[in-house]
């Protein structure tokens, strides 16, 4: 048998680059460090609550994960397509005009944004209709802000919806991010809408790893250093490789690589807390449009999944961007502060459940940075959310990348 060709990482990108080699018969090992694969997508089960570490969703529409994903078997459950906004004391409802007319002409009423902010966002669903994902990564870039500027939406609507919208989806508030990571999120939820596996996001590596089967990844295996075709692992154990995939985060993929290139990160930390009646009876994002507390962003997630909490209890997730230096009393009392104006006392009775803190969250994506080749040199490659659009189908296309340049070279 001749040697497999390593895979170093099992996250999205490792194990989508492992599926497609295993479809062309290529015999793979992936080397995952954790105790279980996944890496940045995993869900905890605590007190009969299904915690995923940090809230994500995923889009139905990303192209990579159709190919390769069985969405019947994951079960996925969806929100309701728009957001609710805090802003002025009050809730607003801002829906999609296409999937929900009767909604997008209440919301045409709403105080979020003017009637023309409404039709850019019609006007610009259109074009991003008609521009493939491959357009828009040749597309000039520029910041996201200054993007959403350039289309002539308001500044009171860039405030109320799109700072804390994106701001959700890049992990940073300033919308510095490329203007194309922007395009692109816009088109893949206009497209698909947004929804969660019912047993939480680690469905999605667990699906992937069973359609790779178990006895091609080994957990708990640190790969120490690369040494000319042999992967070298913490144990001090040697495996010779025909070919290498680093399938790690940025800063691990580097360093294995010997490169002095370093990754700067967008952090996110998550509040889940246990409550007794749902503080919002709908499976919507709701969006902090005031900016009045380190809440960005809040979701009831038994209001989408049922699954997520157990029978006759309520789970809450609140996001908060960056990972502030409060410690775990002083942060959720500052949240559960701003929460009461929005809920009332009842916030007060909220069990904590956990805090995650990641302070490596998504990769930094700014306009202008290099493009990186999934092919580093014949018989190494990486793979990776840093070498396409930092997301679940950036990781996916990037392992695909990466096969393809394996196979190829083979
Ligand atoms: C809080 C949060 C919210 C997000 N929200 C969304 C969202 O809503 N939608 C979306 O599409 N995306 C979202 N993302 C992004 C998405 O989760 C990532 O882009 C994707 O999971 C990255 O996958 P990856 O395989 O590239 O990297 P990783 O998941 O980081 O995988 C790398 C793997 O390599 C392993 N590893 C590292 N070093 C070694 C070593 N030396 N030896 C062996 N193994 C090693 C790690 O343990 C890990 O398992 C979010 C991410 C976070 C953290």
């Amino acid at each position: 048998m001749s040697n497999p060709v390593v895979i170093i990482g099992g996250g999205l990108a490792g194990l989508a680059c492992a599926r497609v080699l295993r479809e062309q018969g290529i015999e793979v090992l992936v080397l995952e460090c954790d105790e279980s694969i996944g890496g940045r997508v995993k869900t905890d089960s605590f007190e009969g609550f299904q915690l995923d570490r940090g809230f994500q969703v995923f889009l139905p529409a990303y192209p990579e994960a159709k190919r390769i994903l069985d969405y019947e078997a994951l079960n996925l459950r969806t929100f309701y397509p728009g957001a609710l906004i805090r802003s002025g004391g009050r809730f607003h409802r801002l829906g999609d005009p296409w999937r929900r007319p009767f909604d997008a002409i209440v919301g045409a009423l709403s105080p979020i944004g003017t009637l023309g902010d409404k039709l850019r966002v019609g006007r610009l669903r259109l074009r991003l209709a008609r521009t493939t994902l491959e357009e828009i990564h040749r597309r000039p870039e520029t910041t996201t802000l200054r993007a959403l500027r350039q289309e002539g939406f308001s500044e009171a609507m860039i405030e109320q919806f799109f700072r804390p919208f994106l701001g959700g989806v890049f992990l940073e508030h300033e919308l510095n991010t490329t203007s194309r990571k922007f395009e692109f999120a816009f088109k893949m939820f206009a497209e698909g809408g947004t929804a969660v596996p019912a047993s939480g996001m680690a469905a999605i590596p667990k699906q992937l790893a069973s359609s790779i089967g178990s006895r091609f990844i080994r957990t708990s295996c640190k790969v120490k250093a690369l040494n000319q075709g042999t992967v070298v692992l913490d144990s001090g154990e040697e495996v010779r490789a025909q070919a290498i995939v680093v399938a790690t985060d940025a800063d691990e993929a580097w360093r294995l690589c010997g490169r002095r290139q370093v990754a700067t990160w967008n952090a996110s930390t998550c509040l889940y807390f246990a409550a007794e009646e749902p503080p919002v009876d709908q499976p919507v994002l709701v969006l902090d449009g005031e900016r009045s507390g380190p809440v960005n962003n809040l979701v009831v997630l038994d209001q989408v999944a049922s699954t997520y909490a157990p029978p006759g209890r309520s789970l809450v997730s609140v996001t908060v961007l960056g990972v502030p230096k409060a410690n775990d009393k002083d942060l959720s009392d500052a949240v559960r502060s701003q929460l009461e104006a929005w809920f009332g006392i009842q916030v007060r009775a909220w069990k904590l459940l956990r805090i995650y803190r990641i302070s490596k969250a998504l990769p930094t994506q700014l306009p202008g940075a290099a493009a990186q080749d999934t092919r580093l040199r014949p018989g190494l490659y990486a793979c990776g959310d840093h070498l396409d659009t930092a997301s679940i189908q950036g990781a996916f296309l990037s392992g695909r990348r990466a096969a393809e340049s394996v196979i190829s070279d083979l």
